[in-house]
């Protein structure tokens, strides 16, 4: 696989944001340059190319820049995976827990075929619970998850732990 551990210094680190004491890793800093995201969509492709993916699932909104450029490589279709009231057709709804709350996610139920192979991405694995309620969301619809992917997972927050029967591929680790 592609060593993507020098694309790090391309993330910026804000602290307290958005809330005091949360420390955010901040991708577009590694978006904008050119080489940076060639470079991440290329491991995405090469780690995913042989493993017949039907279609990326992009989880809104940061999941959105990632999934229709790794759909255009591996010849695959792209389908956002929306926050609520977004979608014009009718929908299958999750919804899960936060740290102070609940937060839903929609998807077009004609969105999967059941036993197409689906890879979902989104920007950074931190507790897992957004991707968590995205797999129930694909497996409710039928689809069949190949992996699921990140550009960024926080080690520290076993997230991972989640997903004891799905691949799950990140290209940059914190500790
Ligand atoms: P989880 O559900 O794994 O706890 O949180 C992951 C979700 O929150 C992802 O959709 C991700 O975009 C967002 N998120 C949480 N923390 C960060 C962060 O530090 N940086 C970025 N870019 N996104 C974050």
């Amino acid at each position: 696989p592609i060593n993507c551990e020098p694309l790090k210094q391309l993330i910026r680190t804000v602290p307290d944001f958005p809330k005091p004491g949360i420390l955010f890793y901040d991708i577009t800093t590694l978006l904008k340059d050119k080489a940076g995201f060639a470079q991440m969509i290329d491991a995405f492709a090469a780690y995913y190319i042989d493993k017949h993916v039907d279609l990326v699932l992009g989880i809104e909104a940061r999941g959105f820049i990632f999934g229709p450029a790794m759909a255009y490589r591996l010849n695959a279709g792209f389908v956002p995976v929306r926050k609520p009231k977004k979608l014009p057709a009718p929908v299958a709804k999750v919804t899960y827990d936060l740290e102070y709350g609940s937060d839903s996610l929609e998807i077009h139920l004609d969105a999967i075929q059941p036993g197409q192979r689906v890879v979902i991405v989104d920007d950074l694995l931190a507790t897992g619970g957004t991707m968590q309620a995205t797999v129930q969301l694909v497996r409710q619809l039928g689809g069949e998850i190949a992996g699921v992917a990140f550009a960024v997972e926080l080690d520290f927050l076993k997230g991972r732990d989640k997903f004891p029967d799905v691949d799950v591929y990140s290209l940059l680790h914190y500790n």
